[in-house]
């Protein structure tokens, strides 16, 4: 028995340095792969933390697969699908558990993906439908109103309201739902619709300006429906719009038609930015931030925020569930992390999730003026 198990044992002994020989070529590969996509700005490097500064991590395994923006990477930079997986190292932060990818996308790589290799913000757009066909009441519905509950229990009634970017993936939709009831919410999304056509706007010269003279502006209508529902919803709506490469931006468009162009139409949300913001000295009751990690510099723009607002809420993905489409993810220490800085914060991520569903977001409340 003892020769046999030695005869099974010395060949495994014999490969072990042949394996670590093979394991060091490899990791020399892909260090010279990087060293060259980090000279030809395809890539860059991401040391610390976006969230909290933190160099302290660890590697974790990327187990998310390739989703839609990986396999769009190759359309816009010189890298396949394999070496997106390999080359860009997920680290979770042992300070405030966010995740984020070093190296990962230049800013130039990842203004191409979100331009043009996937330009389209789809979940986005699967709310806004959803919204219209009264089909989503365990997910986003869900978080919807208990988001409210919460908001409403934190500061009160709300009379003005801000977002970020996206107006379907906040609360916009809910307010405007709460409104009408479900026919007229459907007939102002096709009139929106219509009118926000960008392949309408001017379709037959003269004679097509005269007949859209004749129709009823859509904002007439949509603001008749204001503070008509049963709900109270916000009266000042905004939707703050910050340039970012890790965000589609204006070139989110489904069927001829720009999310931002709905906005202030079916949504009643004005259309600003932060130095209009700033030069108005506009202030928020209430931010709904669910665009933050499409930022390079989430916090920093979380302080522009809490300059202007009473409070924000945050929602994000979670950093338990990371995926390669964005740099970074909140983990479920940053409540704790925020309220280190000094800030009030409140975690209220299961208290937002349905519960048959699975916890994909993280979602908190956090003010520089209140107490949560
Ligand atoms: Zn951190």
């Amino acid at each position: 028995m003892s020769v046999a198990s030695r005869s099974c044992e010395e060949p495994a002994d014999v490969e072990a340095p042949a394996e670590l020989g093979g394991a060091v070529i490899r990791a020399a590969a892909a260090g010279s792969r990087v060293a060259e996509l980090l000279r030809d700005g395809t890539l860059a490097r991401y040391p610390s933390c976006p969230v909290c500064a933190s160099r302290s991590r660890r590697p974790v395994f990327d187990n998310a697969g390739p989703n839609r923006y990986i396999r769009a990477i190759p359309s816009v930079a010189a890298l396949s699908v394999r070496e997106i997986r390999e080359l860009l190292q997920v680290h979770r932060c042992e300070e405030c558990s966010a995740s984020y990818c070093d190296p990962w996308l230049s800013r130039r790589t990842s203004g191409r993906l979100y331009a043009t290799g996937f330009g389209q913000h789809v979940q986005g757009w699967r709310i806004f439908h959803e919204s219209l066909a009264d089909s989503d009441v365990e997910t986003h519905c869900y978080w919807q109103k208990h988001a409210w509950e919460w908001i409403r229990a934190a500061f009160g009634p709300v009379r003005s309201y801000a977002e970020l970017n996206c107006p379907f993936t906040g609360l916009l939709t809910l307010f405007r739902r709460a409104e009408s009831d479900p026919a007229s919410y459907r007939r102002l999304v096709q009139a929106s619709l219509r009118n926000a056509r960008s392949g309408r706007r001017y379709p037959g010269g003269l004679g097509a300006s005269f007949r859209r003279l004749l129709r009823p502006a859509v904002s007439a209508r949509a603001m008749r429906l204001v503070g008509s529902g049963p709900v109270a919803t916000p009266r000042e709506r905004c939707l703050v719009i910050e340039p970012s490469s890790l965000c589609w931006g204006s070139n989110c468009i489904s069927s001829g038609v720009s999310c931002h162009a709905l906005a202030p139409d079916l949504l009643g949300a004005a259309l600003s930015n932060f130095e209009d913001v700033c030069r108005d000295g506009i202030r928020f009751d209430v931010a709904v931030l669910t665009q933050l990690d499409h930022h390079f510099e989430p916090m920093a723009l979380l302080d522009r925020f809490l300059e202007v607002s009473t409070v924000v809420m945050v929602a994000g993905h979670s950093s338990n569930r990371f995926t390669k489409q964005h740099l970074m993810a909140f983990g479920p220490e940053t409540v704790q992390h925020l309220v280190g800085r000094g800030y009030a914060a409140v975690d209220l991520t299961n208290e937002t999730v349905h519960p048959s569903k699975r916890v994909v977001n993280q979602c908190f409340l956090v003010s520089k003026q209140l107490e949560l």
